[in-house]
């Protein structure tokens, strides 16, 4: 099902056209912002230097902390009176980021939702209950709109009282649901808990936080939903950016709407489809707000392959953030990826540690990891067979040889919080 079967399978060449034009519509209303007008001057580039897609390559990054000294509206295109709404983005740090809309905006994102909507099999007949924050967060209103435009019936239930969100799943006979991966857990754990039951569910949408295919089987199974991935950032609108198709394997990129580009997150430099680093959007049709080159910090990578779908580019599922990234004997290695490793062998448990050495000058990793309780007999030495599972495991993802210590359950560090696994001990040398 389309919802704009037009643009959503539009062709290669026409594609390309449609992007160049709104690249040099977006690139035109960048030159109403004082930092692009500066970073412009600075490059000796004028607005109509940009007219192709490879001409992207001319123009500088905007970085999260740009947008942070913009605060608060240093990044608008347009005056205050066309703003019709504003969020921000939640930093951990300092001032948040301050996203404006115009009227047209919201409009846009609202077919973008109502795309990804319809996309995953809801229609009119559909009751949706939007279990994410209702206010300056972009989930809330962000699905909303988009639900409404596309005709579901939406309940805007906001965050928290389990309780209460479990009672109206089944008494409005709630068939499809947008939360956290991990509030999902947390209401079908509670809905068995209160013996509810959830059998009018047939759809589920999760993100805001990376999340793998072991906790998509774990929602499918406990919440007896369909379970899709969905991508986005406030400073891209909100949610709707890039959306998991039926095929569920990777995410398709609204292609009309933002260009992406996969660079090195170390040097900078753009990565070819089928290499993983970091996200780099520009957004085509923003008009309150238009970024260039925006550094998502999130790590996927371009996938190759065309999806049965008929959907254009997408993404591969997102594995974490660039700022986490290990260089390893000139590989790039993500935690996530270790860890998306051990969680796939049934035989060791879920905690580990990594380590990272320089010895004679080479890089090398070290993983720690228990084996699961029930996999434990008294004697490790009779492991070999997992700790060679392991190690080939990683070796296959990674591409990269390890060394891997099996240890005892319950001998590794717990932590309250942001684990810490991850121990680099290389010194400058
Ligand atoms: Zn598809």
């Amino acid at each position: 099902m389309f919802w704009d079967e037009a643009i959503e399978t539009i062709k290669p060449a026409d594609l390309k056209i449609l992007q160049e034009k709104r690249l040099r519509e977006t690139v035109s209303r960048c030159a109403n912002v004082g930092f692009y007008q500066k970073k412009f001057k600075e490059a000796g580039l004028r607005p109509s230097d940009i007219q192709t897609i490879e001409d992207l390559q001319k123009l500088p990054f905007t970085r999260k902390t740009d947008l942070r000294d913009g605060y608060p509206f240093g990044f608008l295109a347009v005056p205050l009176k066309d703003i019709v709404r504003i969020h921000t983005t939640s930093g951990t740090t300092g001032k948040p980021t301050v996203v404006g809309y115009t009227a047209g905006d919201i409009n846009t994102w609202a077919d973008l939702i109502a795309r990804n909507l319809t996309m995953v099999g809801l229609t009119k007949d559909d009751v949706f209950q939007n279990m994410v924050n209702y206010g300056m967060f972009t989930g809330g209103l962000g699905f909303h709109y988009g639900a409404e435009k596309a005709g579901l019936t939406a309940v805007p239930s906001g965050t928290g009282n389990t309780k209460r969100q479990i009672e109206m799943i089944h008494d409005f006979g709630v068939t499809a649901i947008h939360c956290t991966p991990s509030y999902g857990l947390h209401l079908a754990e509670a809905a068995a808990e209160m013996k509810m039951d959830l059998s009018s569910l047939r759809v589920g949408i999760f993100g805001a936080e990376p999340w793998s295919e072991k906790t998509r089987n774990e929602l499918q199974e406990k919440l007896g939903v369909e379970a899709f991935d969905s991508y986005g950032m406030s400073e891209l609108y909100g949610p709707g950016v890039a959306f998991e198709c039926s095929e569920h394997n990777g995410l398709h990129i609204w292609h009309d709407s933002y260009l992406v580009e996969i660079i090195d997150p170390k040097t900078g430099e753009n990565l070819g489809p089928g290499e993983r680093g970091e996200l780099v959007v520009t957004p085509l049709t923003k008009e309150a707000m238009p970024l260039l080159r925006y550094r998502t910090g999130d790590i996927t990578m371009i996938m190759e392959d065309e999806c049965p779908c008929g959907r254009g580019q997408k993404l591969a599922r997102f594995t974490g953030r660039s700022d986490d990234m290990l260089v390893i004997r000139g590989i790039n290695v993500f935690p996530s990826q270790i860890e998306h490793v051990l969680l796939s062998i049934p035989e060791v448990g879920n905690h580990y540690m990594v380590y990272v050495d320089r010895v004679n000058h080479m890089d090398e990793m070290t993983i720690d990891v228990e084996v699961s309780r029930e996999n434990f007999h008294g004697e490790l030495a009779d492991l070999k067979n997992v700790q060679n599972k392991v190690i080939k495991s990683l070796r296959d993802v990674l591409e990269l040889r390890t060394t891997v210590h099996l240890v005892e359950p319950g001998t590794l560090p717990r932590f309250e919080g942001k684990a810490k696994r991850v121990v680099d001990r290389r010194g400058d040398d």
